[in-house]
């Protein structure tokens, strides 16, 4: 564990960005990366922080407190990643600690831990959210994940819209697994009241080598896949054309 403070044991940090302009749409925001997952996706670009977290580096809490308090005024916010945040026990001590020094929340999420969502939106920690949707909620969820509880999934979706703060669903579209029918699948789980991202696929990053050498959609084909997915939901934003 990464320590403790006045709101309890934190999880470790194995990542700190001081200044993002990327990862919350029109904010300035520090990333902080837990380490681990419950997944095992085939195309995660970011496996050696679930898979080797013990080859990062921990960064004391009290380094990323310092530059947070210090440069508050600049920073509109903080997102917190991974990984998968939602399986430490400590996350919500970490949330309630950013939370003391006045910054907004925006948490990534694989969207499994609906319990402990439901504990962060009941306690206010949360700001914006952002959660995977990898797939139709179906068998062909566990094809790209391995293992999961859809109905963890679905509950998620359901939370995430009643809790009223900013959302977006996000979908990594990767070629041969996503056309135009589970575009539309996806965004009709999402449901009318929901935000949908569809983002580019990065093979060389990917997990699996076979999925190394599947080759990104076009521009003019993540557009289409777009048009695909509007009928069925509120927002669709392409990232990474
Ligand atoms: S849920 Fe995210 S971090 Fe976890 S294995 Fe999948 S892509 Fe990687």
């Amino acid at each position: 564990m990464g320590g403790a403070d006045g709101n309890g044991v934190l999880p470790d940090i194995k990542g700190f960005i001081k200044s993002s302009f990327l990862d919350w749409d029109g904010m300035v925001v520090s990333v902080i990366f837990l380490p681990g997952c419950n997944l095992a996706c085939r195309y995660c670009h970011n496996w050696s922080i679930v898979a080797e977290p013990t080859v990062h580096p921990t960064i004391p809490w009290s380094v990323v407190k310092e530059h947070l308090v210090e440069n508050s005024d600049f920073i509109d916010g903080v997102c917190v990643t991974g990984g998968e945040p939602t399986i430490h026990d400590g996350l919500p001590n970490i949330l309630r600690e950013l939370r003391s020094i006045g910054l907004r929340i925006k948490l990534d999420t694989n969207g499994t831990k609906s319990n402990v969502l439901r504990g962060l939106f009941s306690e206010g920690l949360l700001d914006y959210i952002a959660m995977d949707l990898k797939a139709p909620l179906d068998q062909r969820y566990a094809d790209i994940v391995g293992p999961c509880d859809i109905e963890a999934i679905r509950e998620s979706v359901c939370l995430i819209l009643e809790s009223g703060i900013g959302h977006e669903f996000r979908t990594t579209v990767v070629r041969g697994i996503h056309d135009h029918s589970v575009i539309e699948a996806i965004s009709s789980s999402v449901t009318p009241e929901g935000n949908l991202v569809l983002q580019q696929f990065v093979p060389e990053r990917a997990r699996d080598a076979d999925y190394r050498k599947i080759l990104r959609f076009e521009r003019d084909e993540l557009l289409s896949l777009a048009a695909a997915a509007r009928p069925f939901v509120k927002r669709v934003v392409v990232r990474g054309i």
